[in-house]
């Protein structure tokens, strides 16, 4: 019998042990998606407190003392809490085992020396999927994801080489950028600071690297994965993109249907599905009591739920948001981010109490009760990767109000799933949120159009496929 595929999963962060986006939701997934179909996936994490206080039965495996720039560098093995996957964790407190998250410091400001925690990272993947393993284990794909594991590529090329490697991009937006002085303590060759190396318009960028170095790209949608080669999108890397054309697909990113399930879902005060669907005018009206929002059915409620960067087009909303409340709507916030865009909501509930509500911060709980309990779901983003709450929101029956970029432009079908703009404007959302609010006023269209919404099928199985397929292709 064929020997099972086997993938070396490096990445920054996963589900349930650590998340700042949707790359967490993907690493919590997709691996154990792929273990269901047959492929030896196994994840590499850092050893933030999350991670060896979460994993399950961590034991040492191996240790590197000679990794220059580093001391003693232990890896342990262990599984993941709930899907049993394996997982190797770097333990290297030093760079690890601090307080604030995976990036930033307890104050939000990013760690001043993110290059060597992610660098380690990356070598850490390298020197698995390499010939100086010090495992028994040898995976035939090394599947890197954004810039944190990035590097990976660049080290197996100078390394001698070993496993394929793979590097998904997640968002093209974080490209891991270091100052040229940098090259050589990280072990690379100076050789390698050049176009056709790391170098990014003069500094080093980890993502660069892998998107050159990697023998396949993928991102997490069709469309975005044309969308990068080109220069609106495609910050930057577009050149290199188009070159490397032949050897970057998008694979839809799938959504986890156990945890977002409102059939199931223990966040819910009441569960409802697309053939019981009561259940979900109770978690409007409990949401709505819970923030503080006028009890009223009859009110539109629109969600928001993102991290609150430009990137979001949240601006655009914050544009349009008093001719929608004057019209009898009601928004529901939750998000955090960019101190500008905080404050504007917390300005914009200040300024309309009853009728909104803005929960600034990170929880989860809340995230899924706004998705179950609102009537539409806002998100404009400028760009958009994959996107995960506009599935999320199509499984919860609220119907997703969504620019037509990346993966937004591939998931929601215009006025069947949701309703999707085409400018990138304030005046396009509101044309599009006018189409809500006219299907909101139909009970029948609005009737069809969540059942249309919630019988849709975001499960990974679809996705893991793609990448098992890919897999295959990588290793032939
Ligand atoms: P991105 O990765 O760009 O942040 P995605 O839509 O791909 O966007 O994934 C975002 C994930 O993070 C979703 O699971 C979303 O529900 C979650 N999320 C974002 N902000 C918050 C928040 N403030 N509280 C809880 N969950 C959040």
């Amino acid at each position: 019998m064929k020997r099972p595929i086997s993938v070396l999963f490096a990445t920054s962060e996963a589900r349930p042990l650590i998340k700042t986006g949707g790359l967490a939701d993907v690493s919590g997934a997709l691996p154990g998606a792929l273990r269901s179909l047959g492929v030896d996936c196994r994840l590499l994490l850092p050893g933030y407190h999350n991670v060896i206080d979460g994993v399950i039965n961590p034991r040492e495996v191996a240790h590197f003392e000679h990794i220059p720039g580093y001391g003693i560098v232990r890896l342990l093995e262990a599984t993941m809490p709930g899907s049993g996957t394996p997982v190797y964790v770097v333990d290297y407190p030093w760079h690890y085992l601090r307080p604030g998250g995976p990036y930033q410091d307890t104050h939000g400001k990013d760690y001043p020396d993110s290059a060597w925690r992610f660098a380690l990272l990356s070598r850490v993947a390298a020197l698995l999927s390499g010939p100086t393993s010090p495992l028994d284990w040898h995976p035939d794909i090394m599947h890197c994801h954004d810039w944190q594991t990035a590097l990976a590529p660049a080290y197996l090329r100078f390394g001698g080489g070993g496993a394929a490697s793979l590097v998904t991009i997640h968002n093209l937006a974080y490209q891991g950028i270091f100052p040229p002085d940098m090259v050589e303590p990280l072990g690379l060759p100076a050789a390698s600071f050049g176009i056709e190396g790391v170098e990014y318009y003069g500094n080093l960028s980890f993502l660069k690297a892998g998107l050159f170095y990697a023998d396949w790209i993928t991102t997490v949608s069709p469309s975005y994965a044309l969308e990068i080669q080109q220069p609106l999108n495609g910050m930057g890397m577009q050149g290199l993109l188009t070159d490397r054309q032949a050897h970057l697909t998008g694979i839809l990113n799938g959504i986890d249907t156990t945890d977002w399930d409102p059939a199931s879902d223990p966040h819910l005060p009441h569960k409802f599905s697309q053939r019981g669907p009561a259940g979900k005018k109770r978690c409007k009206q409990v949401l709505q009591a819970d923030l503080n929002l006028d009890p009223k059915a009859e009110a539109p409620l629109f969600g928001i739920i993102s991290r609150l960067t430009h990137q979001k087009g949240l601006d655009w909303i914050l544009q349009i948001a008093e001719n929608l409340l004057a019209q009898g709507s009601q928004i529901a916030l939750l998000g955090t981010g960019d101190a500008l865009l905080e404050n504007a909501f917390r300005g914009l509930a200040a300024s309309h109490p009853g009728s909104v509500s803005a929960t600034i911060g990170y929880d989860e709980g809340l995230s899924h009760r706004i998705e179950a309990g609102v009537d539409f779901f806002l998100m404009p983003s400028r760009f958009e990767p994959c996107g995960l709450n506009q599935m999320y929101s199509q499984r919860y029956g609220s119907l997703p109000i969504v620019h037509a970029t990346g993966g937004l432009k591939d998931t929601v079908e215009d006025g069947v799933t949701g309703f999707v703009f085409h400018e990138a404007a304030p005046h396009a959302l509101w044309h599009a949120v006018q189409r809500a609010l006219d299907t909101f006023a139909d009970k029948t269209a609005m009737r069809r159009m969540i059942s249309a919404a919630m019988g849709k099928d975001y499960s990974w199985e679809k996705s893991a496929s793609a990448y098992a397929g890919l897999y295959d292709s990588l290793v032939l």
